[in-house]
């Protein structure tokens, strides 16, 4: 049997698909640069449903429900950059290392994506080229920029989770996600606690790795930059009421906090 090496010319994405990349306010003056690696659920055309269900491809496992809205509401609120990424997470996972199992799950929850079994190495490196590398080095440019233009700048990386996982109900509202971090986890976890109608999660649904994560590590920890990342849980956010008002909520707390690291002397 031939090795199946991969190969320059699989191509993904084409004639009627959109870019990967989805920005806000490029030029914001906020320190704080905001990134969505679930924001949307497209699928490239080539790719078909994937073998999933409709009904399937609308769930958290494509993508992390209402985190859009927020994400949007926020970086307009905030003046800050947002980078975000439209294709589905069950095309490739923007936020696990390529080399991981689940970067192209074959298996998510308990819904299985027939297209990504038994992939080629060419295919999956077209995901990789053609989506989650030009969504990364964007991410990569903006931090540049900054650094250079002496910008200061706090990675926040906005996520959503299913109020519902295998079964168990999960009582957090929101959650705090971090690895190194000791700066911006704990005040964030200071100020929603502060608001005095949330079950917030300190590391909770998930902790931040490098084997499970990749933007916090790789853009947030690598760098040196003060980070988080921030879980909302989905029925929160469904509509655009929940949307709004979770947008207004952090637009507030992100601005106390900035005053904060700004007396610190941690955006200098
Ligand atoms: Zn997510």
């Amino acid at each position: 049997m031939a090795l199946d090496t991969a190969d320059a010319t699989d191509q993904l994405l084409g004639r009627g698909d959109i870019p990967p990349v989805h920005e806000v306010n490029a030029a914001g003056t906020s320190p704080f640069l905001l990134t969505s690696d679930h924001y949307g659920r497209v699928l490239p055309r080539a790719l078909g449903d994937l073998g999933v269900a409709e009904a399937e491809l609308t769930r958290h496992i494509a993508w992390d429900i209402g985190i859009a809205g927020v994400a949007d509401r926020l970086a307009e609120m905030l003046d800050a950059h947002l980078i975000a990424q439209h294709y589905s997470r069950l095309v490739i996972d923007c936020n696990r290392p390529p080399a991981a199992v689940s970067s192209i799950p074959v298996m998510s929850e308990a819904t299985g994506v027939p297209r990504n079994e038994a992939i080629s190495e060419g295919e999956r490196g077209a995901r990789r080229r053609e989506i989650f590398e030009p969504y990364h080095h964007r991410i990569d440019a903006a931090i540049d920029r900054r650094l250079h233009a002496k910008q200061p700048t706090v990675l926040v990386s906005l996520h959503s989770f299913t109020p519902v996982y295998a079964g168990v109900a999960r009582p957090w509202h929101i959650g705090a996600l971090y690895n190194r971090d000791t700066v911006l986890p704990q005040l964030l976890l200071k100020h929603l606690r502060a608001e005095g109608d949330l079950v917030v999660g300190d590391n909770e649904p998930y902790a931040v790795s490098d084997l499970t994560d990749y933007t916090i590590p790789v853009h947030g920890e690598a760098r040196g930059l003060i980070n988080t990342g921030i879980e909302i849980r989905q029925d929160l956010i469904a509509d655009q009421s929940g949307q709004q008002q979770w947008a207004e909520r952090l637009a507030r707390i992100f601005a106390e906090i900035e005053v904060e690291l700004r007396a610190e002397r941690l955006l200098d």
